[in-house]
């Protein structure tokens, strides 16, 4: 067993391990656990509650998760100094999967956002954000129960790569004198510069990823969302690898757009999964006004950024969003907002984004049941108006709770 210097490793748990390329999981799986800060502390305890209630109801006590806590941010602060010391990493990578709240991003000192180092640390190269509706819910479109999407965003390039020089500097002017002078372009003197890569590599990693689920998942259609019109080399690039991979690796089970016009006369053959692209703004649009038609996304860095928190304001907002980093095999599952340091200890704040975290990674662990469990309680909660105050602004004739009677009302909800 590893060594570690303040994670304890839990007696009653076994490790995920990974076989012919795929997680295997026991029934007793070690889960690592980064509370977080500020309101991580209330909805992590929330999140966990539900999250055994379920796996407990839904497997009768045979299946169990050990959760390790590992930490991150504030706690690991004062307990190693470090905001992100290497053994909480190194847990996550040997584990393979786990849970995080919020954390704090240090101020000032040129720190990293803690989120994005260990992005990098771990190589999550796909942030993946299921959005769905859940009746009863305020929403400021009139048909938020359309959009039902899940978007794999690309996580390491794009504006991620956090390449650039600032104005006015010698970097910045040698970049620019180059590129002027051996590249023939006329960028200002006084321009700050930045480098927006896209790979072949990290672009069909991530469709590879988002052609997967939903061939797995029985999902009719994957868009491939860019700027290709305006960047031909790489949102264009994107586009065309995106189509590669899809035409190449998953032949018998994707039709492309352009091929359902020509071969299927518009009719899409059962049982295949439909690969199509759409220019970023036009989805934008797409998305209020077929939202209905959109399933799986796929996209380089920025459109997905974007395209995610617009997809979430029309469902309702940032505290019922889940989100996951997944790379290869590791898989680390968070709530998708901040640590609302304003909430933090007071017991009111909604628990759902990180909740519906846990519920990805149970599927990810193929615990469906329990995940499935977990998503109808909610649905039970929120139709009978019990909610937590921000959901309680937007509900008419709703009854307030705060973060721990919200869960005790999701688990009482479970059938
Ligand atoms: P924030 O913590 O997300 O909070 C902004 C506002 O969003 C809150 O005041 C609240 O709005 C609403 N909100 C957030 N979570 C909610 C929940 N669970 N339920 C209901 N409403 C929720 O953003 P911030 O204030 O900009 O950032 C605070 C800190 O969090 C910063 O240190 C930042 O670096 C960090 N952060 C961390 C992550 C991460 O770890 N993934 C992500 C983003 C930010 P109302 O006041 O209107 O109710």
């Amino acid at each position: 067993m590893e060594k570690f210097k303040h994670i304890r490793i839990p007696k009653d748990g076994k490790r995920i391990t990974v076989k012919n390329k795929k997680l295997s999981v026991p029934s007793n799986p070690i889960i690592p656990v980064i509370e977080g800060d500020g309101i991580g502390r209330d909805i992590m305890k929330a999140c966990r509650r539900v999250v055994d209630a379920a796996v407990e109801k839904a497997y009768k006590g045979k299946k169990k998760i050990a959760w390790m806590d590992v930490y991150a941010g504030e706690r690991a602060y004062e307990l190693y100094r470090e905001w992100l010391p290497k053994e909480t990493t190194e847990a996550i990578k040997t584990y393979y999967v786990a849970l995080k709240g919020p954390l704090t991003t240090p101020i000032g000192g040129g720190f990293r956002s803690l989120n994005v180092s260990m992005r990098q640390i771990m190589n999550l190269y796909a942030c993946v954000r299921p959005v769905r509706y859940f009746k009863g819910v305020g929403s400021p479109v009139v048909h938020p129960e359309r959009l039902n999407v899940i978007i794999y965003r690309e996580n390491t390039e794009d504006v991620y790569a956090g390449i650039e020089w600032k104005k006015g500097t010698g970097d910045a002017k040698k970049v620019i004198g180059w590129l002027n002078k051996t590249m023939k372009t006329s960028i200002r003197a006084d321009s700050g510069v930045g480098i927006k890569p896209i790979s072949a590599t990290g672009t069909k990693r991530l469709v590879r990823k988002a052609l997967r689920y939903a061939i797995d998942h029985k999902k009719p259609s994957v868009t491939l969302v860019h700027k290709g019109n305006i960047m031909k080399y790489t949102e264009g690039a994107f586009r065309d690898w995106g189509y590669e991979v899809a035409t190449t690796e998953f032949r018998s089970k994707i039709v492309t757009e352009q091929e359902l016009w020509d071969k299927y006369k518009g009719k899409m053959p059962k049982g295949k999964v439909l690969v199509q692209d759409r220019i970023a703004d036009s989805m934008f649009q797409q998305v209020l006004t077929r939202s209905a038609e959109y399933s799986v996304i796929a996209t380089p860095n920025l459109n997905g950024d974007y395209l995610s928190d617009a997809c979430a304001a029309q469902v309702g907002g940032l505290g019922m969003a889940p989100g996951a980093n997944i790379g290869d095999y590791i898989g680390l599952f968070e709530a998708t907002h901040g640590t609302a340091p304003k909430y933090a200890d007071k017991d009111v704040i909604n628990p759902g984004s990180l909740i519906l975290s846990a519920v990805m990674m149970l599927d990810y662990l193929d615990w469906d049941k329990a995940a499935r469990m977990i998503e109808k309680a909610i649905e039970k909660t929120i139709e009978k108006k019990t909610v937590t105050y921000d959901l309680h602004r937007q509900m008419k004739g709703a009854r307030k709770v705060g973060t721990s009677e919200y869960a005790t009302q999701i688990i009482k909800n479970m059938r």
